[in-house]
């Protein structure tokens, strides 16, 4: 029987093997079987390929996917062809030649499924070629890179929205797994996708174990992880810079975790060979930029770390979805510090864009803050974020419901705190950072704090009941509360808002999380 005359479930089992279809996966199919335009919001892992697959395999003509992971299409062609279906791709990876035979096959309708690179799409020649061809459908993948906001923003698929001018008549499915409110409705907008039918899946991955704890000894911690919960396990360790990619994955290395590292700084070659090292040998540590990772379909990653703060929960819950794709424990884990928010201030107040663009991304920052800061459980935390409830109040995985972290009344210190702030604004000489002002409270005399003169001040040394990282912890949370900000000045220099008002007048309770002394152990890997 040719595929072309099989039902979705016919298909479904024949072809792919499986037996039933999961979650809304059969409602999709047969939406865009029947020509409706559907956009598909569906975590990482939940099965959105067989969503345009099957529709393209059951209609008649090619359904051409448009997808921007070109590293990937070949991999993605072979795994259809090792099925029986058949694929091509086209991208500026080609030559001519091969570029030509992909076109006669295509003529003279030998292919069922086209993946397409979306810069192509806009070029003459290839709209004329999909005039020739009798398209199934469009599928656009990896549909939030039309986000301007977001962290994966392609200007080429800007142009996606001429699919629909072009060929009104050709059903389109749009597909990501990013699920915030405000990126669908970016998508719809951009994409004309006004009139398609909306399948929101839900957004949680039970398997993941969320966890956030302050960044101390980063590679220690880290260490230590791997070593008592993930020995021999493949994961991926996420570093803000390409520097500290270098520095992570040698220190990881030395300590022998076969750790590689991965940046846009790093030859295409080499990046290419660390890769495909990481997707087919066992227990390879890929430390890497938010470069690695779309697209990478490893089941078997079992931790996610990241070792600086991402600037989105959208960028978190992308990056975390990345462990755990076959369904088994696995461990989603972030260390994060003070240093972290003042950097990535720092980064914004640097940043090209206007005014509207930098208060975005700064309430993105926000919202990640407030979900590091947080007493209450991770994972409800996180979906509500998407606009998803869990139905309880607490998960039971997540660090947070393993070890409910205590909170404590943290006003006097953040008085102290913010009246030495005040005081050293006042003096309008030098501008200071955390570890000046953690001196002064702490009643340290060192050579700068007396070259300053910071030893008279009336606040020095009034701190000293807490300790050095108890005060980082102080500001830390201070940053996240809107209590504390960071000065545009470059320097990390700290300096009160107008909500702090409140505090130093004794008029607002400040409550903060007591940092638990010990990471919770994975409930997974209990004693043999
Ligand atoms: P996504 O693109 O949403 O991240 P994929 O389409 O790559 O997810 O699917 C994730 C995994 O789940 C793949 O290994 C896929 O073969 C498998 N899968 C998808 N749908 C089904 C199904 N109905 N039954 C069994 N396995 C499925
Ligand atoms: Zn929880």
């Amino acid at each position: 029987m040719s595929i072309a005359t099989q039902t979705p479930q016919q298909v479904l089992e024949t072809v792919f093997g499986y037996p039933a279809f999961r979650g809304e996966q059969q409602a999709i199919i047969e939406h865009v079987v029947g020509g409706g335009d559907a956009l598909v919001l569906m975590p990482t892992g939940g099965g959105k390929s067989l969503c345009y697959q099957i529709p393209a395999l059951v209609r008649e003509g090619v359904g051409v996917v448009i997808s921007p992971l070109i590293a990937l299409m070949k991999d993605q062609v072979d795994a259809l062809a090792a099925v029986g279906a058949r694929a091509e791709f086209l991208n500026s990876t080609q030559s001519p030649d091969e570029r030509r035979r992909v076109e006669q096959a295509l003529l003279a309708g030998e292919v069922d499924l086209l993946y397409l690179a979306p810069e192509r799409v806009t070029v003459p020649a290839t709209g004329q070629l999909l005039d020739r061809l009798n398209v199934a459908l469009f599928a656009i993948d990896e549909a939030h890179c039309v986000s301007q906001w977001g962290h994966d923003f392609r200007p080429d698929y800007l142009a996606l929205s001429m699919l629909h001018e072009r060929w009104p008549s050709i059903p389109r499915i749009a597909l990501t797994a990013t699920a915030t409110q405000a990126t669908a409705d970016e998508i719809v907008a951009r994409l004309d996708l006004g009139a398609a039918r909306r399948f929101t899946a839900s957004f949680d991955r039970p398997n993941i174990q969320y966890r956030i704890e302050a960044k101390n000894q980063p590679v220690q911690q880290l260490l230590q992880l791997i070593r008592s919960e993930h020995p021999g396990d493949a994961g991926i360790v996420y570093c803000l810079s390409r520097a500290s990619v270098e520095k992570t994955a040698t220190a990881l290395a030395e300590q022998g975790i076969p750790a590689l590292p991965y940046h846009a700084g790093l030859d295409a070659r080499v990046r290419a060979d660390h890769q495909s090292r990481f997707l087919r040998e066992e227990g390879i540590v890929m430390v890497a930029t938010i470069a690695f990772g779309m697209g990478i379909d490893k089941p078997d990653v079992r931790f996610v770390a990241h070792l600086d703060l991402p600037k989105s929960v959208e960028g978190y819950y992308q990056e975390t979805g990345r462990a755990g794709r076959d369904g088994l424990p696995s461990t989603a884990w972030l260390a994060y510090g003070l240093q972290d928010v003042v950097q990535l201030r720092q980064m914004m107040d640097r940043n090209e864009g206007d005014a509207a663009y930098k208060r975005r991304q700064s309430q993105l920052l926000d919202a990640m803050l407030a979900l590091c800061e947080t007493v209450e459980c991770r994972r409800v935390q996180l979906l509500a974020y998407f606009g998803q409830s869990l139905g309880v109040d607490r998960c039971g995985n997540c660090d947070t419901c393993l070890a409910p972290p205590e909170s404590w009344d943290g006003t006097v210190p953040a008085q102290k705190l913010l009246s030495t702030v005040v005081r050293l604004d006042r003096e309008r000489r030098q501008r200071y950072g955390a570890g000046q002002l953690i001196d002064i409270l702490t009643g340290k005399r060192t050579p700068r704090v007396e070259q300053l003169g910071h030893d008279s001040l009336s606040t020095f040394g009034i701190g000293d009941d807490l300790n050095d990282q108890e005060w980082r912890g102080v500001v830390r949370q201070l940053l996240a509360q809107g209590l504390l900000a960071v000065h545009g000045d470059g320097y990390g220099t700290l300096v009160i808002t107008e909500a702090s008002a409140a505090v130093l007048k004794g008029e607002r309770e400040v409550r903060l999380r007591r940092e638990p002394k010990r990471a919770p152990r994975s409930s997974r890997r209990s004693a043999p």
